[in-house]
């Protein structure tokens, strides 16, 4: 494994209030868009491409510096020429890119293909990715402990995950998508964990055999709750957020907006919730705020580029 950024050490006491630290994927996506998929051994011709940075760990980083937060990125790029497009808004963002490694090999690749219809077809190769092991985030161990909020997604290993929630001094947001099989310890530390209507359900068969409530998302919400998350946040596209812990249950709406490209909308939200988090805000504060990012996400192409930044939301209508 070779550097070629600075290793900085930050020795804190306690977590630092208003920071984030992101521990999590660098992809970049390339996105094919095609009349419809092809057909196991067909070759089609596609329209367009374009090669967009990507993975969700940078996408909730830039999600969250956009809208004024400290925000530090803990991750892997690879040696190869893809790996300046992959971090160019991360950097122009003004995410802490410092304890980004530079690793032989790959840069992690995401090959998308959307079609007319709107239907996607996503390949990820890890790449970079899967140097996000134990041992890498350990070597961390100072910036993920002074981060008050330490947001984690399923696109790096488990061994990586579990470290840094284990390290973890401030608050934990598990975004557990995709949903991988993490250890109880770890799914306890979470505060909260969010995952989509679909993530929920799939977690819950993990944790649960058997256990089955299409389309009662409070249902599935409580159901994590009563088996030992701390506080669980479920987001439910269009539909808005659930968000459920100690102190009760809140449903927020989503604004009804024109929906152009839902891809990343989750990653904006989880930026949202963190920075507001970090902030100190209650968690049905923070739910509240990032349902309205997510919104604004969705009204444009693209994850990153759709972002807001400070000052593009409206004002909240009471
Ligand atoms: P994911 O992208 O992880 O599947 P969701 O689809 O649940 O996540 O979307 C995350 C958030 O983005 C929602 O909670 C909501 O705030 C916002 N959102 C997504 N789709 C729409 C939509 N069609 N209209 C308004 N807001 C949306």
């Amino acid at each position: 494994m070779s550097s070629s950024h600075n290793r900085k050490t930050l020795k804190t006491e306690k977590p630092i209030l208003g920071t984030v630290v992101v521990v999590g994927s660098i992809n970049i996506d390339q996105v094919v868009s095609v009349n419809r998929h092809p057909l196991p051994g067909e070759t089609l011709i596609g329209n367009d491409l374009e090669l967009l940075p990507g993975g969700k760990g940078a996408n909730q980083a830039v999600a969250a510096a956009s809208l004024g937060g400290k925000v530090a990125l803990v991750g892997a790029v690879g040696d190869d020429s893809t790996a300046t497009a992959a971090m160019a808004i991360l950097i122009a963002s003004g995410v802490d890119t410092v304890e980004v490694e530079t690793v032989e090999g790959p840069t992690g690749l995401a090959l998308i293909t959307v079609c007319e219809n709107g239907e996607n077809t996503i390949v990820v190769v890890p790449g970079a990715n899967a140097f996000v092991d134990k041992a890498f985030v350990h070597a961390r161990q100072a910036l993920v402990a002074s981060a008050c909020v330490v947001v984690l997604q399923g696109e790096i290993p488990r061994s990586g995950i579990m470290e840094a929630a284990r390290l973890a001094q401030g608050r934990v947001l598990l975004n557990l998508a995709p949903v991988i099989k993490l250890d109880e310890a770890t799914l306890h530390l979470a505060d909260p964990l969010v995952v989509n209507e679909h993530e929920a359900s799939l977690l819950l068969n993990l944790l649960k055999p058997g256990t089955d409530f299409p389309g009662a998302d409070r249902k599935i919400a409580q159901e994590l709750l009563d088996w030992g998350m701390k506080s669980v946040v479920l987001t439910r596209g269009a539909k808005g957020a659930l968000c459920v812990d100690d102190s009760g249950t809140l449903d927020v709406a989503a604004p009804v907006v024109t929906a152009r490209d839902t891809s990343g909308a989750g990653d904006a939200f989880v930026g949202a919730l963190s920075l507001k988090l970090a902030a100190g805000q209650s968690l049905q504060d923070a739910v509240r705020y990032a349902v309205r990012v997510g919104a604004f996400a969705v009204q444009s192409r693209g994850t990153q580029p759709s972002y807001p930044r400070v000052g593009d939301l409206l004002p909240q209508s009471k």
